[in-house]
């Protein structure tokens, strides 16, 4: 067998050309990126999302601060950033500095402007199953899954990594659709075995390789997260081997990283829908 790829560079354009009406339909919208430091990947995510959202006719508003810039700083942008009325959308790239507390920071955003779905309520919403802003890289790996019609309710789902922005809320999606869902992570004792019973595996974690054809059932889909760079250019978590067993498969690079871009711009319109009152955004 070789796996079908999936093809979320092509999905993403149409998600794009989708949003560029609503956009219109919508009137002028901002969204904010704060990023601290110079991270070579964040400054490239950074430059990636901003040239998407200028595409669908969304403003991007570029705020940068030095490495060493203190909490406090970067706490009162935020706090302007939710006050301004041209502002629907906030991202504050992510890792940031070790001065500064992450957690604090996304609490700090104003929930309806939190496009990364990573303030508490958001996330709690999302644990309830009544999804507000849900982070972007899940929301774009459940529309490829849509895409190419792959089964979710009742199928086993195996997620590798758990983070707060991918692996948790990923798994929280495919619960809600009705998948029976497991979650490895780095203490997970034999990971072929979980890995193996999945019908989707999700490989989220970092670590080029860790997912080789024989931790895959034959037919399963197989969704790539991972991006390492490499002097070979960006490749993911899963072995190029694993394409002879899987029934589909996400390319690293081409699958799920322009998806997530596309999701992004979806919350940003999302969220100038909860701002204009045409969706409900419940109380905080
Ligand atoms: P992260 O916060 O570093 O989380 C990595 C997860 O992998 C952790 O839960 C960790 O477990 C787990 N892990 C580490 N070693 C493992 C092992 N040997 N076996 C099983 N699990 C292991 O990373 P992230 O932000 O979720 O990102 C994961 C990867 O996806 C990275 O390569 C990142 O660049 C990429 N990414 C891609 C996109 C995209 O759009 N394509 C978006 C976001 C992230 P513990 O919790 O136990 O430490």
């Amino acid at each position: 067998m070789t796996a079908t790829l999936m093809d979320g560079a092509a999905l993403a354009a149409k998600v794009r050309a989708q949003l560029k009406d609503e956009v219109a339909d919508l009137g002028s919208l901002g969204l904010a990126t704060v990023l601290v430091g110079d991270d070579p990947a964040s400054q490239i995510y950074i430059r990636l999302k901003h040239k998407a959202a200028d595409e669908v006719g969304i403003r991007a508003i570029d705020k940068r601060f030095p490495a060493d810039t203190p909490e406090e700083d970067v706490l009162e942008l935020v706090a302007e950033l939710n006050e301004d009325y041209g502002v629907d959308g906030i991202l504050v790239q992510t890792p940031l500095p070790a001065q500064i507390d992450e957690a604090k920071v996304m609490r700090a955003i104003d929930p309806m402007k939190d496009v990364d779905g990573l303030h508490p309520f958001n996330a709690g919403q999302l644990f309830f199953g009544r999804q507000t802003l849900v982070p972007a890289t899940p929301v774009g790996i459940m529309l490829l899954l849509d895409e190419y019609r792959i089964p979710v309710a009742g199928a086993r789902a195996v997620v590798v990594g758990r983070s707060l922005i991918v692996g948790r809320p990923l798994a929280m999606l495919l619960l809600h659709q009705n998948a029976t869902v497991t979650i490895c992570h780095s203490r997970t004792d034999d990971l072929a075995r979980h890995a193996l019973d999945a019908d989707i595996l999700v490989a989220a974690v970092g670590i080029p390789g860790l997912i080789t054809a024989d931790m895959v059932k034959q037919g399963a889909t197989v969704v790539d997260v991972g991006i390492t760079r490499t002097d070979a250019g960006l490749v993911g978590d899963v072995d190029p081997g694993v394409a002879e067993v899987a029934a589909h498969l996400t390319p690293v690079p081409g699958g799920v990283g322009p998806m997530t871009i596309a999701a992004l711009l979806g919350n940003t319109v999302r969220a100038a829908r909860f701002r204009q009152g045409l969706l409900a955004f419940p109380r905080v």
